[in-house]
């Protein structure tokens, strides 16, 4: 008898490039069989638990390729970014990006142990500027020597730990040079390490920026992946250039990547470096591209003496930037390298930038139903089964017998986010079941407390 048999759902075989119509057995968490339509065979398909599909999608569970974890402190709620992920088709994040971790991997794994459980799985990085910053170094600081060797002692603790690399945020630590990060990368070299980075700059010098990350994975052969290209490139109108060099450099090197979410807004806080040159003339725009996201002027959009008063009296106060072309954002969700991240994070205690509880959604109703950028079989290989390959998620990404039993039953003709910019509380619709290790954390876009979800130990997936 199956723990739990999926009725009546079409999955996508991405050998085949086609929705294949089965019912789906799972047993202890895996993937024990899939029956194709019209399959007689005479096993008895009896189940502890029934889902009728009701002729949707099956699709193995996302795979965000860049998150910001919970920080779980102070009034952050539990859980606030990952129960938004889950809702939205989630069912493993890649976390500790742009350099910032917040915790240890062994104490952030403990942490979920006692809650008892996730609503995701998470893959960790540890986050360099965070460890670099918590030795006393300020943003612009070099880095002496000794300072460096317990940085990189500390991420070897975590990578002992099951973390699955490391991030660097050099657009908030101007002061980590090429060279210590190609140290650190070499150093780190026998854990195969997922190096994610977040750029050193934008606009002018975009390509520069695109070619010291380009030129870490050829000079260590690490793993390297750009971290959400439409804030490095489409503000300035270099996303074309920009893709037609990564594309070039992942046909010579596939251990980069890059990454994309589906908003031509950034998210930051108002003191961020970004806002530090004169980023008017730069992005040729004006201030009322800043919508600010905490009270007491949630959702007001900036004029010159608003940004002025806010720069000064609450720079701590999280904002979104209009400052991409929507045109940009397209290509890179388009390009058939690329892979998706929500970068969702949430600012404790305060409002949201929608990508945190909409990126999925958003992807698959808007750009790729009604916007036709691309198939729909082609973004879904993109959310699991080339996000697993990226990572090394080995028995993740794809409907088969033995794969973890991670799901997401969506309609693609209602598919759609529903989180605005002023309102980030609406709820997606489209989605039924999301369902980690064989259980459903998520049912019709409502949480049911399951927690099948585990901070993912990178030794139990490389041998
Ligand atoms: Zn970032």
């Amino acid at each position: 008898m199956y723990d739990l048999i999926i009725k009546n759902g079409k999955y996508p075989d991405f050998d085949k490039g086609e929705f294949v119509k089965a019912d789906i057995a799972v047993k202890d968490g895996k993937i024990a069989d899939v029956f194709p339509d019209g399959d007689a065979s005479a096993e008895d398909r009896s189940a502890e638990k029934t889902v009728d599909a009701d002729g949707r999608i099956v699709s193995p569970g996302f795979i965000d390729m860049h998150m910001h974890e919970e920080q779980f402190q102070g009034d952050n709620r539990e859980y606030d970014i990952s129960a938004l992920l889950a809702k939205q088709g989630v069912t493993t994040g890649i976390a500790g990006n742009c350099g910032i971790s917040w915790r240890p991997t062994s104490e952030f794994r403990k942490i979920t142990e006692d809650k008892g459980g996730c609503y995701i799985n998470y893959a960790l990085l540890s986050g360099y500027n965070s460890l670099r910053e918590a030795e006393g170094l300020g943003w612009y600081d070099p880095c002496p020597e000794d300072i460096r060797k317990k940085v990189v002692a500390k991420i070897k603790d975590d990578l002992d730990a099951g973390a699955w690399g490391f991030s660097f945020g050099l657009e908030y630590g101007p002061g980590i040079a090429t060279e210590e990060m190609t140290k650190a990368a070499l150093e780190l070299k026998e854990y195969d390490p997922f190096i994610s980075i977040h750029f050193r700059a934008d606009c002018e010098e975009c390509m520069n920026s695109l070619k010291e990350m380009a030129d870490l994975s050829r000079d260590t052969g690490c793993r390297v992946e750009i971290s959400h290209i439409g804030s490095l490139a489409a503000t300035a109108g270099n996303m074309k250039q920009s893709l037609d060099y990564v594309r070039k450099e992942i046909a010579e090197n596939p251990r980069l990547g890059f990454d994309v979410y589906p908003y031509n807004a950034f998210c930051t806080i108002v003191q961020s470096a970004a806002f530090d040159m004169d980023w008017r003339s730069k992005w040729k725009v004006d201030y009322d591209i800043i919508m600010l996201l905490q009270e007491p002027y949630r959702g007001q959009r900036c004029d010159e003496a608003l940004y002025k008063k806010i720069r000064e009296e609450f720079e701590d106060t999280y904002c979104v930037a209009f400052a991409m072309s929507e045109d940009e954002v397209k290509m890179a969700l388009a390009e058939p390298c690329g892979l998706y991240g929500s970068d969702g994070d949430v600012a404790p205690g305060n409002d949201i930038h929608p990508r945190a509880a909409g990126c999925f959604p958003r992807i698959l109703g808007k750009y790729v139903r009604d916007e036709k950028l691309l198939p729909l079989i082609d973004a879904l290989d993109k959310m699991t089964r080339s996000a697993a390959a990226r990572v090394g998620l080995t028995g993740k990404g794809e409907i088969k017998a033995g794969m973890d039993a991670d799901f997401v039953i969506f309609d693609p003709d209602t598919i759609i986010d529903g989180a605005e910019y002023t309102d980030t509380s609406k709820p997606n619709k489209g989605i039924d079941y999301v369902i980690i290790a064989g259980e459903p954390v998520v049912d019709h876009n409502e949480l049911t407390g399951a927690l099948t979800g585990q901070v993912l130990d990178r030794k139990d997936y490389q041998q």
